[in-house]
């Protein structure tokens, strides 16, 4: 990758109008191998100044791409998803070195990715309109769906793929600018991925990478020439990004955190729950906005279900993500790996029972990782809906196992819960699975499904405080979201006794 260097440590800089550009405003933040806790490079922190140099850059290039037919617009996207598949391990180990998850779970981010790119080829067909001939005498009204003009997206760190995918396809196929701002934690995949979209063909402006923290989110927040925003990250942070979005003039999309609950049926197949349950809670380190963070065991299915995910839980193969045997790698920065374990020490104060202690975990089995952020899995039974481990998105190894009499308490436990992202339900009871479905207030609901990420075509979005904003991410969603309609009424007099414009017509 074609990255800036100053000094030892690779300097990661921006990529705008085309090319990667050094940072200027003097502020670095720092990456981190989570594997071995070494630090592997500097991120340029952008100045308010370098962002609007960005939104001008992407302004100048939205005419002519906005103008560029959807059919070409798809062809950029087919090459850039061949090259994706071209560039797969690559991007897939860029992923796994900044973040640490397993090399297999970062192939799995990128596929993921990867299909929204495949649904946006289709373009022509998705952003057709919609046309009604004669509505009035001699009058034909039809809709057309145009682009925004520039559009920014935030990610977070754990899914450096897969998430700004969930934007970008989409609002590029839709004729507009695009401005990222990733995570600051991982960002080398969202700088190669430009220079990939660039080799696909797309001219020089249209996408940009904008390194950066809040001082970069705030200018693009506040810049009256960035028409949309699409957000993904915690929810305190999601509202904020709302709320001045939209008090901006902005069209925001805002996706929060989570605390996904796994209801447990006492008729549930316990083999299957549990081997579910367990990748679900446990792979990427919990990092997932979709990883099952509480059990919810209905009547007497609790001691069973805890005794085998305790046994699971113990015996994880926790290592460097590029260990092939590796089911968990270690947790993204030390500071994060310091609060998920203070949650650990605050559920056992709260009166949790700490079934799995991976608090004392070191990764001495592998030389050279000694100083890694890895925590083992932990399990908590007996958690309550009081405690702040329930309550609280804790975004670690860590799963929270509550004892509940029946399934309408399973129920009422959940439409309860502030976050609403995602839920599963294990059972063979086709009913309770139905009524789960109709009954539960969570965006993305599973049967017998652990993580029930929607597929490209169909949206990504949870309800509550999971997500702030009308339209979920990409699918049709993406779409709406990227465009506005128009609507035109159109009439070609030739009569001219029928041109009276002062009544309201009525046929
Ligand atoms: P985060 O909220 O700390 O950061 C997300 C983005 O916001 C980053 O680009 C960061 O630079 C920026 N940011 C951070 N603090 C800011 C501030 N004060 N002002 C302006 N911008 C700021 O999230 P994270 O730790 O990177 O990611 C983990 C979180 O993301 C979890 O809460 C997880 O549930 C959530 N997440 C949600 C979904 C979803 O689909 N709902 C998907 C993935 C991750």
């Amino acid at each position: 990758m074609n990255k800036v260097h100053e000094t030892a440590v690779s300097q990661l800089g921006h990529f705008v109008g085309g090319a990667m550009r050094a940072g200027e405003s003097g502020r670095r933040g720092d990456v981190f191998n989570p594997a071995t806790g070494a630090l592997a490079a500097q991120v340029a922190l952008a100045s308010r100044a370098e962002v609007e140099r960005a939104v001008a850059v992407a302004r100048d290039a939205f005419p002519k791409w906005a103008a560029t037919s959807p059919l070409r617009r798809a062809r950029v996207m087919f090459r850039f998803k061949e090259l994706l598949e071209r560039h797969a391990v690559e991007l897939t180990a860029l992923i796994t070195a900044e973040h640490g998850k397993v090399l297999s779970d970062a192939r799995g981010e990128l596929t993921r990715g990867i299909e929204v790119v495949e649904f946006a080829c289709g373009i022509p067909h998705l952003q057709k309109g919609e046309f009604s001939d004669q509505i009035g005498n001699g009058i034909d009204s039809w809709s057309m769906r145009q682009p925004l003009g520039v559009c920014a997206g935030i990610t977070p760190f754990n899914f450096p793929a897969m998430v700004p995918m969930w934007m970008f396809p989409v609002a590029l196929a839709c004729g507009n600018a695009f401005i990222l701002k990733p995570s600051e934690r991982d960002p080398s995949t969202a700088l190669r991925l430009a220079e990939l979209l660039k080799e696909a063909g797309l001219p020089d402006g249209v996408f940009n990478v904008v390194n950066g923290d809040k001082e970069a989110v705030d200018a693009l927040l506040t810049d009256p020439h960035v028409a949309a925003v699409s957000f993904v990250g915690s929810t305190p942070i999601a509202e904020y990004i709302y709320a001045t979005g939209a008090a901006h003039g902005k069209r925001v999309q805002a996706l929060g955190g989570a605390k996904n609950h796994m209801v447990v049926l006492p008729d549930a197949d316990l083999g299957q729950t549990v081997d579910n349950l367990v990748g679900a809670a446990y792979g990427s380190a919990g990092e997932r906005c979709m990883a099952i963070s509480v059990a919810v065991a209905v009547g007497d299915v609790a001691d069973e279900l805890v005794g085998r995910i305790a046994e699971r839980a113990r015996d994880l193969k926790v290592g460097p993500g590029t260990w092939p045997e590796a089911e968990m790698g270690p947790l993204v920065t030390r500071a994060h790996y310091e609060k998920v374990k203070s949650y650990v020490d605050l559920g056992v104060a709260e009166g949790a029972e700490l079934v799995v202690d991976g608090r004392g975990f070191k990764a001495g089995a592998h030389p050279g990782h000694e100083d890694g952020f890895y925590l083992g899995g932990c399990l908590f039974d007996r958690v309550t809906p009081q405690m702040r481990i329930y309550r609280e998105e804790i975004f670690g190894p860590v799963l929270c196992v509550v004892r509940v009499p029946d399934f309408d308490a399973a129920v009422e436990l959940i439409n309860a819960h502030e976050f609403g992202n995602g839920t599963a339900i294990f059972t063979r009871n086709g009913h309770a699975a139905r009524e789960f479905a109709q009954r539960i207030q969570v965006g993305m609901v599973g049967i017998n499904v652990p993580i029930p990420v929607p597929m490209a075509f169909h949206s990504f979005g949870g309800w509550k405080r999971s997500l702030f904003g009308d339209h979920a991410t990409h699918g049709m969603e993406g779409v709406r979201f990227y465009t506005r309609l128009k609507t035109i009424t159109a009439r070609w007099p030739n009569d001219p006794l029928n041109s009276n414009a002062f009544i309201m017509p009525t046929h």
